[in-house]
């Protein structure tokens, strides 16, 4: 069962847009469906005003005139780990979509791109953010300790700051601890059904999460036991207690 819709005028959405068509499209559409947008321009701007007040979501043209937006979200991402941020991209190439996944989006979209389907998207985002009103109890995985309830995952105490997909493709794989978990099982619960893109982004989403859970044990001068998250070839995933 999915928790109910987030009411979406609880969302507040950063839109940095530098051409003032799709801008003021955005701004109308979303503000017409009962978020609260503000539009703005370019980089430096964002980083202005994501610094002086709080968003829930930030929609980014890549194609900024004073700054690559890519560098614009890596910033925002490492200031920001909560901020759902979602690309808006001309590139079609495929590197480029990585790119942008690994310079810190969460998802991304194509343009040109349908209001309805941006509007979908962030249903489904938002959505999947809602609290559950079950609190599970924390989960230790070796010396990893994830409480999804709280949205925190320590290790020896010490926070690690998860992106949203990587934290959610985590607790997954710890709720179905021991069991092998399919790529569309993965792809449905953490994305959405109504997915559209590759499913890459698992792989570069898996590959940042083993990348900060390595990263963090380091910190801890290797002592840390983690919990081993094996590759099942053309299936999925499983995680395992070390
Ligand atoms: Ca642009």
């Amino acid at each position: 069962m999915r928790p109910p819709a987030a009411a979406p005028s609880a969302a507040r959405i950063l839109v940095v847009e530098d051409d003032d068509t799709i801008g003021r499209h955005l701004e109308t559409g979303l503000h017409g469906t009962g978020y609260t947008p503000t539009w703005i321009r370019t980089g430096t701007a964002a980083l202005t005003e994501a610094a002086e007040s709080t968003y829930d979501v930030l929609l980014l043209d890549l194609g900024l005139p004073d700054m690559d937006g890519l560098d614009v979200a890596r910033t925002l991402r490492a200031r920001h780990p909560g901020l759902l941020i979602v690309v808006l991209t001309a590139r079609t190439e495929d590197i480029d979509i990585i790119a942008g996944l690994d310079a810190g989006a969460d998802d991304y979209l194509v343009k040109p791109f349908t209001m309805s389907v941006l509007l979908a998207r962030l249903r489904a985002h938002l959505r999947r953010r809602t609290p559950t009103t079950v609190s599970e109890q924390p989960r230790h995985l070796g010396d990893l300790v994830l409480d999804i309830t709280a949205r925190r995952c320590t290790l020896h105490e010490h926070e690690i700051a998860l992106r949203p997909k990587e934290f959610e493709l985590l607790a997954l794989l710890a709720r179905h601890q021991g069991d092998a978990v399919s790529r569309e099982t993965l792809m449905a619960e953490v994305w959405d059904e109504n997915w559209f893109g590759s499913t890459k982004t698992l792989d570069v989403t898996m590959a940042a999460l083993r990348r900060r859970l390595l990263d963090a044990a380091d910190s801890t001068a290797g002592s840390a036991r983690l919990p081993h998250i094996t590759t099942l070839r053309g299936h999925g995933y499983r995680l395992e207690q070390n």
